[in-house]
């Protein structure tokens, strides 16, 4: 029987969890262990019922365009429970110079497809969309090396772009900026549209005619969650797990390598294991994995994390009436505010607030602001609710508020990540049985993180040897 430890219950290590479990129940000859130093699962995955309002304290959804995470909502019989997002109500806005101006029909990321609605819109001046039908002409370009990626959006479309869209946008999703994120590593279609077209926009719209050609079928929604909320898939997943393989209340302190294996050391136990999945933040790997390989251990502290704090506020339906349409909107760095985004929660998906209630969640913090992490729930509020004053003119109460601190938890893809990774891969070689997973890595989303779990659990599995279980064996 070969034993495997999980470090990390978040959704990286309960999808690891979840594709050894099926691998045992399908014949394997293996037991694991998944080890949780909170009390409870899920990691940054939380959903609560406030005053009839479903609020995530953590990630509200994910791409639909990544598989990962609704094929395992699928596979622990959520398939009926996955909802898309309004699309027919996608708006979203970017405060310039305190007003909030709709980002144009047809932009995709920062690549401008249809010609008028950009023309036509305030949140670019005339010198940007100037640079835009320059842009058509840029040559294809194979770059030695890598490059940030505000450095990478600048030769193509300007400074402006940068400061109005790419910044903000990534700051939604990373918490962090693009004068440090790795256009290879954050924005890799880019990079290889540079490469082959030269000009983002001409391969924007090769890309988009190929896909309408191809298929027929109604667009899918951007987004899905689920109808009860991302709080759902951690309860369906671990319903699926082996009770007595999870430890919650038990923080890894040590592992150590033993001549076969590993010793895991949590509290006053240690138990020994053949392989070791760590699905942690990379910054507590390499705590972990300090005595056995100084090297690897600083490649991991290489990998930067931002904190952010996420603040749901519920309104009654007067606010709702009077709110802007849409999903919500960014603030760029130039605005001068700590607030980075809002989303209106109650039109983005449905099933989130009675026809009655809005909910805004606004997010704070990022490496922009990681100060604020330190100030009292009051205070924070108080932030949000003077900044949403100034840039929709919301003065009314809320008649509930919930703040949630995320520290330390968004990986930041610094210039040279991908390198960096290779070197942590090779590093890997010379620890066998030891698999990374999460989100530092090779992707920050929930379905990478689901992706990232899965394969390294395939990883354990082919070190220790274990016959290859068939995927009909699998889903059976
Ligand atoms: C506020 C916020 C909003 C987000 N929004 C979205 C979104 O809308 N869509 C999307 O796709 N993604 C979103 N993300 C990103 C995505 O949710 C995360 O990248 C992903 O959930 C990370 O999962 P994980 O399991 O790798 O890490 P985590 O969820 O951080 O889990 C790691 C776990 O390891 C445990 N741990 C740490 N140290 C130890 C130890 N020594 N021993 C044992 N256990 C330990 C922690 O307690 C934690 O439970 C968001 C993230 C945040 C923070």
């Amino acid at each position: 029987m070969k034993r495997i430890a999980i470090i990390g219950g978040g959704i990286s290590g309960l999808s690891a969890a979840f594709a050894l479990e099926k691998h045992r129940l399908a014949g394997a000859s293996l037991e694991y262990v998944l080890f949780e130093s909170s009390p409870r699962l899920g990691g940054v995955l939380v959903t609560e019922h406030v005053d009839g309002c479903l609020v995530e304290a953590g990630p509200d959804s994910f791409l639909t365009e990544k598989a990962w995470a609704s094929d395992l909502c699928r596979e622990v019989g959520l398939g009926d429970q996955l909802i898309g997002s309004n699309d027919a109500d996608r708006k979203t806005y970017i405060l310039v110079k305190g007003r909030l101006a709709l980002i144009p029909d047809g932009l995709m990321f920062m690549v401008p497809t249809k010609i008028a609605p950009t023309l036509l819109s305030p949140l670019f001046s005339i010198r940007t969309k100037l640079r835009m039908a320059r842009e058509w002409f840029h040559p294809p370009r194979k770059a030695e090396a890598d490059e940030t990626v505000a450095a990478f959006v600048e030769r193509h479309y300007g400074s402006e772009m940068v400061d109005r869209l790419a910044d903000p946008l990534l700051s939604g999703v990373y918490g962090g900026e693009a004068a440090q994120l790795s256009v290879r590593a954050v924005l890799p279609r880019f990079a290889e549209m540079e490469a082959t077209h030269g000009s983002l926009g001409r391969a924007m719209l090769a890309a988009r005619k190929k896909i309408a050609r191809a298929s027929k079928a109604p667009p899918r929604p951007l987004f899905t969650s689920l109808i009860n909320g991302m709080q759902q898939l951690v309860d369906a997943v671990v319903s699926r797990l082996t009770v007595s393989a999870i430890l919650a209340n038990s923080r890894v302190q040590r592992i150590q390598r033993r001549e076969r294996g590993w010793m895991v050391s949590a509290g006053y136990a240690s138990d020994h294991f053949d392989a070791v999945i760590m699905a942690t933040p990379a910054t507590v790997a390499s705590e972990l994995l300090r005595l056995t390989s100084v090297e690897l251990a600083s490649e991991l502290a290489g990998i930067q994390y931002t904190s952010s704090i996420t603040v749901n506020l519920g309104y009654d339906g007067s606010v709702r009436a009077a709110l802007p349409p849409g999903f919500g909107f960014l603030v760029p760095r130039s605005e001068g505010k700590r607030m980075l985004a809002a989303t209106f929660v109650h039109n983005k998906f449905p099933h989130r607030a009675p026809e009655d209630r809005a909910l805004l969640r606004c997010f704070i913090g990022g490496a922009r602001n990681e100060q604020i992490l330190q100030a009292p729930d009051t205070e924070v509020i108080r932030v949000v609710r003077e900044e949403l004053h100034q840039i929709i003119g919301l003065t009314a109460d809320p008649l509930f508020a919930r703040v949630y601190r995320w520290e330390g938890a968004m990986a930041q893809y610094g210039v040279g990540h991908l390198e960096r990774l290779q070197r942590i891969q090779g590093l890997l070689q010379q620890l066998p049985g030891v698999a990374l997973a999460g989100n530092g890595y090779r992707g920050i989303g929930v379905p990478d993180c689901v992706r990232s779990g899965t394969d390294a659990a395939n990883r354990a599995i082919l070190a220790l040897g274990l016959p290859e279980v068939t995927a009909q064996a699998l889903t059976s």
